[in-house]
């Protein structure tokens, strides 16, 4: 510490970094949240966060509304927490940014519906979600090397699905880290040297909170999905999210139970799509 104690009295520009170094824990332990696809699911979100422990930031890759029943109450309790938010394709269609004419009837509905729940304040703040890619730096500080987007890095709507999807985001994306969402299927993809792998967290149960951790190799890239908070497709109704520890370089993906039929039942008092309730179940 002495060393930069006395680096301080030559340059003001000097100090700002140190302080900046200080308060981004550069130096320290840092743990970032992941949650994506919320979908207005506040029993699932609550569960989530409740899980999740100490963090040092919440990085937040979209749709946050639409399909769920509870889009305010989703809203005011992740506006606050999240550090960077990218806008996802529901966001865009629920505040009326883009047209839901691109969605199948169950999702239109429920994009409708939440247009008209939203209170004004939601609807803007919904409206004013920046398309990824966004880094993290331009809030956190420019020692990470990772970007969060909604679906791709090359393209906000595209889902990134298969090792095929995901050839062209690995080798093109502008950091060795990118976080993205859009499936709802919890995993990713690594690319190193020459090698490729597709990550998938394997669980020993179906109904117990669970975690998964992998450790990334210098050099390596990674897409990394923390899976749907509020929507789960990969057949696991849990819900998803993932904790990325820069210090160690690991990243744990977690499934977490929540209230499922409490959930499920806002979507029925709301009057939303029955299917939208079932699938919750189901997990896709
Ligand atoms: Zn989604």
């Amino acid at each position: 510490m002495r060393p930069f104690a006395s680096r301080c009295f030559h340059s003001n520009r000097i100090t700002y970094k140190l302080k900046i170094r200080a308060f981004s824990g550069t130096t320290a332990f840092m743990r970032a949240l992941i949650l994506s696809d919320i979908h207005a699911n506040l029993e699932a979100l609550a569960a989530v966060l409740a899980a999740a422990g100490a963090y040092d930031q919440l990085w937040n890759l979209g749709d946050v509304v639409g399909y769920g029943g509870s889009p305010n109450q989703v809203i005011e309790v992740i506006r606050p927490l999240s550090h960077l938010v990218v806008r996802g394709n529901h966001d865009r269609v629920c505040c009326g940014v883009a047209s839901a004419l691109g969605f199948n009837p169950v999702a239109r509905a429920a994009a409708l519906w939440t247009q008209q729940e939203l209170t004004p304040q939601n609807l803007e703040w919904l409206k004013a979600l920046e398309q990824g890619p966004i880094a993290p730096n331009r809030v956190l500080a420019d020692h990470l090397n990772v970007t969060c987007v909604h679906g791709s890095p090359l393209n906000e709507d595209q889902y990134i699905l298969s090792m095929r999807d995901a050839w062209a985001p690995l080798q093109q994306m502008t950091t060795d880290l990118t976080f993205f969402g859009h499936t709802h299927v919890q995993g990713g993809f690594a690319l190193s040297g020459s090698e490729w792998r597709e990550i998938r967290p394997a669980y020993d149960s179906r109904n117990e909170a669970e975690s998964w951790t992998i450790n990334m190799e210098p050099g390596s890239r990674h897409l990394i999905n923390p899976g749907s908070v509020g929507q789960p497709r990969d057949y696991d109704w849990r819900a998803a999210f993932a904790m990325y520890d820069s210090n160690t370089a690991q990243m744990i993906y977690h499934r977490v139970p929540y209230d499922l039929i409490a959930s499920q039942g806002r979507i029925l008092m709301a009057g939303l799509p029955e299917r939208l309730a079932a699938r919750l179940r189901e997990g896709r």
